[in-house]
């Protein structure tokens, strides 16, 4: 199996002097799903912002596929390792649903009869065909969630960062999202609260704390609340 994720002594402080990573190193295989739990302000989305280049850091190394997380690389790595965002809101920008799946595609120079099959498919799986000339913010919460998760899968992705999946869902979207997500066999690298869920998608457990990766385990910890209360949890 490759590294398909590489992160060394990776340490990150907003502009506004708020730390929220210190010295995280982390790998993850190929196909191998990750669940990163541990309190707010933790560091986990900030982790995630820095996967895809959005944050980038002058202290530690990242690299994806081999490939250093360079501004010369960046591209490639946003074609290959796609962020769902928390909050669909950040994710969704264009008039239409169609365009919000479409606009990764069309950037990375697409030819319209390619990009409306691809987004056309796309929609299908996640079971919003008829959508597409709606506006994002006209849907349901649940139904901006699976734009959002469109916008990413529609790339065909080597790696998923998902932050927070489930969050704002009722029982039956989070129920469909999780269905969907084990079915698709990538690397995942899922941030989330929601431990039941993380149980079903990952076998590794990342916990992190005030900006540092406290422990990584098998899954098997999420069974043992004493540890998980010790933890913070
Ligand atoms: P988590 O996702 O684990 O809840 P975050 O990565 O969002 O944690 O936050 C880590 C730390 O960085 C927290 O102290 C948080 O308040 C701070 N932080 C997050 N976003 C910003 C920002 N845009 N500007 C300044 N501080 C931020
Ligand atoms: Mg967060």
């Amino acid at each position: 199996m490759d590294k398909v994720v590489e992160i060394r002594n990776l340490s990150y402080t907003y502009p506004d002097g708020t730390p929220a990573l210190n010295e995280v190193s982390l790998d993850v295989m190929e196909r191998e799903s990750i669940g990163i739990i541990g309190p707010n302000g933790a560091g986990k989305s900030t982790l995630l912002l820095h996967l895809n280049g959005i944050l980038q850091s002058e202290n530690g190394a990242i690299k994806i596929l081999g490939m250093p997380l360079t501004n010369r690389n960046l591209r490639k790595i946003r074609s290959k390792a796609c962020l769902v965002f928390q909050d669909p809101e950040d994710q969704l920008f264009m008039p239409t649903v169609f365009d919000d799946v479409a606009f990764g595609l069309v950037n990375l120079g697409y030819d319209a009869g390619t990009v409306r099959e691809k987004v056309g498919k796309i929609l299908e799986r996640v079971d919003l065909s008829g959508r597409e000339n709606r506006s994002a913010h006209h849907l349901s919460f649940g139904e901006k969630k699976l734009v959002s998760l469109a916008t990413a899968l529609v790339m065909e992705p080597e790696i998923l960062l998902l932050d927070e999946p489930t969050s704002n869902l009722d029982r039956k979207e989070r129920r469909e999202i999780i269905e969907f997500l084990q079915e698709i066999d990538k690397t995942k690298i899922i941030v989330s609260h929601d431990l039941e869920m993380i149980e079903q998608l990952c076998q590794r457990i990342v916990v992190m704390n005030r900006g540092k990766v406290i422990l990584t385990e098998d899954r098997e910890i999420l069974k043992d609340d004493d540890k998980l209360k010790s933890l913070g949890l």
